[in-house]
């Protein structure tokens, strides 16, 4: 038996997206929203956050150590800090779904924006028109 480690079962990879441990504020707490993995960089994960200022979305930096794979830790306690993976990263011709952030085929969009991240699936487009009416 070689003395190699075990193979590493997590992995941060661009384009995955994450969410706060924390569920229970997700989508109220403007300082806590989703991201997408921009760039993996040793212990440094660029992001992109779309609620990062601008309009179109923002970068910032996150530690690595703030990334989980699940919202629970190994003796299945809940995490109340940090961020858990959420969904990616995408297969081939899947679209990034700017509300649910969920990689997606594109048959599960109503329409997809050009603008990275600002299309939205067809699950979320109901909910929306539900909460806020029919746009027209
Ligand atoms: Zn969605």
């Amino acid at each position: 038996m070689s003395n190699e480690t075990k193979a590493a079962t997590f992995e941060v990879l661009p384009q995955q997206t994450y969410v706060p441990c924390k569920t229970d504020y997700l989508w109220g707490e403007t300082r806590h929203k989703p991201f997408v993995v921009w760039s993996v960089h040793g212990d440094r994960i660029k992001v992109w956050d779309p609620s990062g200022g601008q309009r179109l979305g923002g970068f910032r930096w996150i530690a690595r150590r703030n990334l989980h794979e699940s919202g629970k830790t190994k003796t299945g306690k809940e995490r109340k800090t940090g961020y858990r993976l959420h969904s990616g990263p995408p297969e081939e011709d899947q679209e990034l779904c700017g509300s649910c952030f969920r990689w997606l085929d594109l048959d599960q969009f109503d329409a997809t924006a050009l603008v990275y991240g600002h299309s939205t699936c067809r699950t979320c487009k109901a909910e929306i028109e539900k909460m806020y009416g029919v746009a027209g």
